[in-house]
């Protein structure tokens, strides 16, 4: 288990799968825990389908962007050798780089890697993160690694953060984005949420859940929150769909001031983790 803890109680089924949820760290896991080589065949049967030419413009990501840009400044992370696990057509990996970090992506699908190379001109790592096996002077290297909306996917999160936290400068950041098992929505709906969805997702992290892997696997200092979703965003969305502002900002307020409650008490629909290497000066 992801705390160490023992006290394991049934949670939901899905789709034939068991989901079980500690209870001494709320984390979710799926049982059977798939092969990896059943894991392949599965998303080589599944993928992706996406216009490249349409993704490099959106705005959701943008705003995405600049706030984690935002989170990490304070903590003295402002650029340097930037690693993108799973970094897909590479929205992230293309935002860091206009801003000046050196970005490396790592991306197993050969469309996205493609893309990647012909639209940043970097080196693209074609691999899976567990089958890398880097050079001895990738060790350290890092200034900042993400794995945005991946951990859910892996088998052994712990051998993420372990080879994360190695790859990692002495003051190096690991951000981690991944639904959050605390949800409103999925305390609501339980399996019926769209994130439970084995066995593409196989494991649900909780704030408590996420800081004790971070504690366990090295890491000296954990910020970990539910983000708001952006204000304006939602706004421009409802205006275009009530075709009216003033409503438009009334219904905006609204669902902003639930999203923020949730966000405060930990149940939003995302967790997002940064975790630094060192100890805090
Ligand atoms: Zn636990």
């Amino acid at each position: 288990m992801i705390c160490g803890g023992k006290k394991l109680s049934h949670w939901d089924n899905k789709d034939g799968y068991h989901i079980y949820a500690c209870g001494d760290c709320g984390h979710g896991s799926v049982y059977p825990r798939p092969s990896v080589e059943e894991l392949t065949e599965f998303y080589e049967s599944h993928q992706e389908d996406v216009n490249l030419k349409e993704v490099s413009h959106n705005q959701a990501h943008d705003l995405a962007f600049s706030e984690v840009k935002g989170k990490l400044e304070p903590l003295g992370i402002t650029g340097g050798n930037m690693l993108d696990v799973a970094a897909g057509y590479g929205w992230l990996s293309e935002r860091f780089h206009n801003v000046g970090y050196n970005v490396t992506p790592l991306e197993i699908a050969p469309v996205f890697a493609d893309h990647m190379r012909k639209t940043l001109s970097v080196d693209v790592i074609q691999s899976s993160f567990e089958d890398w096996k880097p050079s001895n002077d990738h060790y350290g290297r890092y200034d900042l690694i993400i794995m945005w909306q991946i951990m859910e996917h892996v088998l052994y999160p712990d051998e993420w953060f372990t080879k994360a936290y190695q790859l990692l400068a002495d003051g190096g950041a690991l951000v981690v984005t991944t639904p959050n098992f605390d949800s409103v929505l999925i305390s609501l709906l339980k399996s019926k949420e769209g994130h439970i969805c084995p066995p593409e997702h196989l494991n649900f992290f909780s704030v408590d859940s996420i800081r004790a892997l971070s504690n366990r696997t090295g890491f000296k200092q954990s910020h970990v929150s539910c983000p708001v979703e952006g204000t304006d965003f939602f706004q421009e969305k409802l205006t275009r769909r009530l075709n009216s502002k003033p409503l438009a900002r009334l219904t905006s307020r609204v669902i902003q001031s639930g999203l923020r409650a949730a966000s405060l008490l930990n149940k939003g629909r995302y967790i997002q983790g940064i975790f630094i290497k060192k100890e805090s000066a």
